[in-house]
């Protein structure tokens, strides 16, 4: 069985660490997604006695890739990521639709541009693995795309299962839920969301991975199209709308909070 393990980097990320079968008596190989520093991987292969095999990356900021190459210089591993040259060298480019075997399980390339302009996410397995796009209850913030981009990434990993495992990059659960109640002060699912996750930060516990169906429950940005975020954002600017709309507005509001 595989297993996923969040490795703590920074104040609040999260390296996810992918680990596989042993095969006969060598080491257990092991995926990070998203290594922005070096040392904390580094030790969590050697307390496991893994081998990295393979690294993933989701866009060129620098606490997602800042560890790679310290990672290379002690593991010959394969590194994916989308086509950028403010990518690490050597990085495999991937675009969307590409398949991607991680660990030997087929991962789909999907193209979620907006918090930078060649973001992409990983999908297989039931699992997600996307960055800086979704946070759980909460998006990235627009860097180099506009609220129209992130509104459609956001569309396209709606599609997904509502049973996916959404693997974010970053702890940020109980500061957005305590935004999204601003939004939506009655949504009894963000209620719940925000109970559940008080309950584990307060154990020191991750509140991820999330799932799909969660955010699509309680995510203001995956519910621009709900009437109470729709009023909530019409409040600020009577010129929302549309979806896309609704989220320039929402995602303004959170970047002044
Ligand atoms: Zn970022
Ligand atoms: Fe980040």
């Amino acid at each position: 069985m595989v297993s996923v393990t969040p490795i703590c980097a920074f104040s609040d990320n999260y390296i996810w660490a992918v680990v596989g079968e042993r095969k006969a008596c060598a080491t257990k190989p092991c995926a990070v997604i998203d290594p922005g520093d070096a040392t904390p991987v580094l030790a969590f292969l050697q307390q496991y006695d893994l081998a990295l095999t393979q690294i993933f990356l989701t866009h060129h900021h620098a606490d997602h890739i800042g560890g790679v190459r310290r990672l290379l210089e002690q593991y010959s591993a394969t590194v994916y990521g989308p086509a950028d040259p403010r990518m690490p060298a050597g990085t495999m480019p991937l675009a969307e639709g590409d398949e991607v075997a991680l660990l030997g399980a087929p991962y789909r390339v999907i193209e979620v541009p907006a918090h930078t302009r060649s973001h992409i996410a990983y999908y297989g397995e039931g699992r997600l693995f996307c960055g800086d796009t979704l946070f759980s209850v909460g998006c990235g913030r627009l860097f180099e795309g506009s609220a129209a981009d992130m509104q459609r990434a956001l569309d396209k990993l709606a599609a997904l299962p509502d049973d996916t495992l959404v693997y974010c990059a970053h702890e940020y659960t109980a500061s957005n839920c305590r935004f999204a109640t601003l939004v939506e002060p009655g949504n009894i699912a963000l209620q719940q969301r925000t109970e559940a996750v008080e309950r584990l930060r307060r154990r020191g516990e991750p509140t991820l991975p999330s799932t799909i169906g969660q955010e699509k429950a309680t995510n203001p940005f995956m519910r621009t199209r709900e009437i109470g975020v729709r009023q909530a954002a019409a409040a600020h600017d009577r010129s929302a709308h549309e979806p896309a709309e609704v989220l320039a507005v929402i995602r303004q509001w959170k970047d002044r909070c």
